[in-house]
């Protein structure tokens, strides 16, 4: 019999945000490097596991349903992630599965799929098992492209906002260590990724928890700290972009970074709202006078600096005036990217208290009316790109041309660019493009 067919076999179904997708990756790597098949149906699962998302209701539903196609499916169903965090609503709506953790919990996962899938016993006669070398590449399995990936450099956060349960989740801030995250960094440069994309809760809290301890990486001492993190990434020769880096003064140091070109200019900056009272109910830090001042500092000094942000509309208690000062905000701010969300009360989250909850159409109308406002902004913005020359890392190549993204497009989230000539390049090289037309998300360009 083929050895493959007696190897145990694990289904795998991740959902939820770029930090569940590394927690799925971590345990992969785990499965793989001890023997297990991944299988690509549950049908031919031994066992399943489903990494979940906790964060909205609608996240919650779309897990549950998973959980419970998985349990129709196959039968043998092991839950982690965010809703796994949750209690006991895991428990109480799929009473069979067989284990539930929370999220980052790869060992407790890895110990309940002993339990229900004893590991396969592997023999190599010709020496040693190194089981890493053998049946995982050094930069781990990773769910992204070949050309992409995600680096996550702490778990959890410090803060507090009252809309929030993921510090509940995820507990306190906990930085990886700088020479583990650097070495990552490099393995996944050395498999061929062009792009590394920086995630955690709170990037720029890195290395807080340790107060910014000095670790090691190239033979030479490197802080445990967002700068010289990111400078060290620089020197790897792809591009770095920063996600969830929260508006703490020393962000100002990477701009310098991102006008040398060692970094990509693209801050993902999440401001959450412009009116002071409501920042403060929602726990947020940074007045918006501030911020804008900032703004306006960071493009003095890196004139092509992608700004992206998100912010929740028709929080409790906010009112017309505090609303018309946010769109007084975006008009004057003139960011690249938006996302917006209307507020929706999370089981466990502080803000659920507050009095004065928006009314769901008062919500709607602001939101589009935020929206209305951001597209043209972001309309304009993308057209004065018309006519310039970029750099874009190619992402996929159909009949019609490729389908890249400039320095401005992180994927998944922002727009794309077309390029209709593009048709023999390939998914992952960089090449230099002339823009020659836009629309309110996308870019339109020719290899030049
Ligand atoms: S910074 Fe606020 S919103 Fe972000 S994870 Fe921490 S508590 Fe949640």
């Amino acid at each position: 019999m083929n050895k493959q067919n007696t190897l145990p076999r694990v289904g795998f179904v991740s959902l939820g945000c770029p930090k569940a997708t590394v927690d799925s990756e971590h345990i992969l790597t785990r499965l793989r490097a001890e023997g297990y098949l991944i299988s690509p149906s549950y049908a031919d699962a031994d066992l399943v596991v489903v990494n979940t998302c906790g964060f909205i209701d609608s996240a919650v539903e779309e897990s549950l349903d998973a959980i419970g196609e998985a349990l129709a499916e196959n039968g043998k169903v092991i839950v982690t992630g965010c809703l796994g965090a949750k209690g006991d609503v895991v428990k109480r709506a799929h009473p069979k599965v067989l284990a539930v953790t929370g999220p980052h919990a790869t060992d407790e996962v890895m110990a309940a799929v002993h339990q229900y899938l004893p590991k396969p016993v592997l023999s190599h006669v010709e020496g040693p098992h190194d089981p890493y070398s053998d049946l995982v590449p050094p930069q781990g399995i990773r769910l992204t492209p070949k050309h992409y990936a995600y680096v996550k450099i702490s778990e959890g956060c410090n803060h507090r906002c009252t809309f929030c349960i993921i510090p509940s989740m995820r507990g306190d801030l906990v930085s990886r260590p700088v020479g583990d995250v650097m070495q990552e960094a490099q393995n996944l440069v050395n498999a061929g990724v062009k792009e590394l994309l920086v995630i955690s809760q709170d990037t720029s809290a890195y290395g807080v928890d340790v107060k910014y301890r000095t670790g090691f990486w190239g033979g030479r001492p490197l802080k445990t700290r967002m700068t010289e993190l990111v400078q060290a990434m620089g020197e790897l020769g792809v591009w770095v972009r920063l996600h969830y880096v929260y508006p703490y003064p020393h962000v100002d140091e990477v701009i310098p970074l991102m006008a040398a070109g060692k970094i990509l200019p693209y801050l993902d900056i999440p401001f959450q709202h412009a009116n002071a009272r409501i920042l403060k109910l929602m726990k947020r830090p940074a007045s918006s006078e501030n911020v804008l001042k900032r703004i306006q500092q960071w493009r003095s000094i890196c004139p092509d600096i992608t700004l992206r942000s998100t912010f929740i509309v028709g929080f409790p208690g906010e009112t017309e005036e505090e609303f018309e000062e946010l769109l007084d905000f975006l008009e004057m701010a003139q960011l690249d990217r938006v996302g917006a969300f209307m507020y929706s009360p999370v089981a466990g989250a502080a803000a659920n208290e507050l009095p004065d909850h928006i009314a769901p159409e008062v919500q709607q109308q602001r939101l589009g009316r935020l929206m209305q406002l951001q597209e043209k902004i972001s309309t304009n913005r993308l057209a004065a790109k018309v006519g310039k020359t970029m750099q874009v890392l190619v992402d996929e190549v159909d009949e019609e041309g490729a389908i890249a993204r400039s320095s401005g497009d992180a994927p998944e989230i922002d727009g794309l660019v077309y390029i209709e000539n593009g048709r023999s390049l390939k998914a992952g090289v960089l090449v230099n493009v002339r823009v020659t037309g836009s629309d309110e998300h996308d870019l339109w360009a020719e290899i030049i």
